[in-house]
């Protein structure tokens, strides 16, 4: 029987997207266990305040600024975590962007720039940190999809595509690298409270009250939900659950 199964204490976790929003709701659940954490993102204020709240925490935590749709730039982050931190142990894909119109207005770089942020970015930086996962005999991948990896929406074409494809890209590493001990696994968020929502909260007209109506527990997702799947995903508690794509909504996927 392990003793300690939720202890991160020691693990390097690497944090796409994590000086804010669900990054950061993640990031700080993994501090709070223990584990020190390198986030990534372009706006450096924002990434500022971010390692200053985790590093309050009482771990090691750091910010690199980078672009996660740039191959160069995100093996230039694993190879600098990998030198500051000494390892890395997990790692979450949780960059992301949306651009809200229906197929037949969305421009092919509103399309491509979805896709890579959102899904080419997890390719990469999966691929960019397996050898040190693979060296150190396990690791744990967790990727940010959404309730758009299960429904479809009208004006989330390039955005539901891709996180559809992240379901799929999290069920190949899982098959992949199971004997490498690294388990892969992917949170499906509903409708939280963050940047990203905020705007479509402003924009779409009732989509308040639809979401509070079709939500279970009858309110909006906080980045605090967040704490708790991420440290399961990242610990030894998981070590048997590979592949899975889990909500975290308060039930919205369920309600009939
Ligand atoms: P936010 O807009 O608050 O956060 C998005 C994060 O992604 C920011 O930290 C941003 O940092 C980072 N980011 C975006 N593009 C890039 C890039 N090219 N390179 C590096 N970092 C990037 O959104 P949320 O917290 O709401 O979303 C986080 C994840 O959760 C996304 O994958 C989103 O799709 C998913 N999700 C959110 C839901 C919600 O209701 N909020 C529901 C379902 C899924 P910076 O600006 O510094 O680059």
């Amino acid at each position: 029987m392990k003793t300690r199964l939720f202890d991160l204490g020691g693990r390097v976790a690497i944090v796409t997207g994590g000086n804010g929003g669900i990054g950061l709701g993640l990031a700080r659940g993994l501090a709070d266990a223990g584990a020190n954490i390198a986030i990534v993102g372009r706006n450096e204020t924002k990434s500022k305040a971010a390692v200053d709240d985790l590093a309050a925490r009482g771990v090691k935590a750091a910010s690199v600024v980078a672009d996660v749709t740039d191959k160069e730039a995100v093996a230039r982050m694993v190879e600098r975590v990998t030198t500051e931190f000494g390892r890395i142990d997990i790692l979450v894909n949780n960059a992301g962007i949306n651009v809200r119109k229906p197929p037949h207005a969305l421009a092919i770089e509103e399309w491509e720039s979805v896709i890579d942020t959102n899904l080419t970015s997890a390719f990469l930086c999966s691929k960019a940190v397996y050898p040190a996962m693979k060296a150190a005999k396990g690791g744990k991948i967790i990727n940010i999809g959404s309730m758009m990896s299960i429904f479809g929406a009208s004006f989330t074409p390039a955005y539901a595509a891709s996180k559809g494809g992240i379901v799929q890209f999290t069920r190949a590493c899982a098959c992949a690298w199971a004997t490498d001990n690294i388990q892969a696994n992917a949170i499906l968020p509903g409708w939280i409270d963050t940047d990203l929502t905020e705007r479509a909260r402003a924009e779409v007209s009732g989509l308040n009250e639809r979401v509070l109506a079709r939500t279970p527990a009858a309110r909006w997702g906080t980045i605090d939900d967040f704490a708790g799947i991420a440290v399961f995903l990242s610990s030894a508690a998981s070590d048997f659950v590979t592949g899975a794509a889990i909500p975290v909504d308060g039930g919205f996927s369920v309600m009939g």
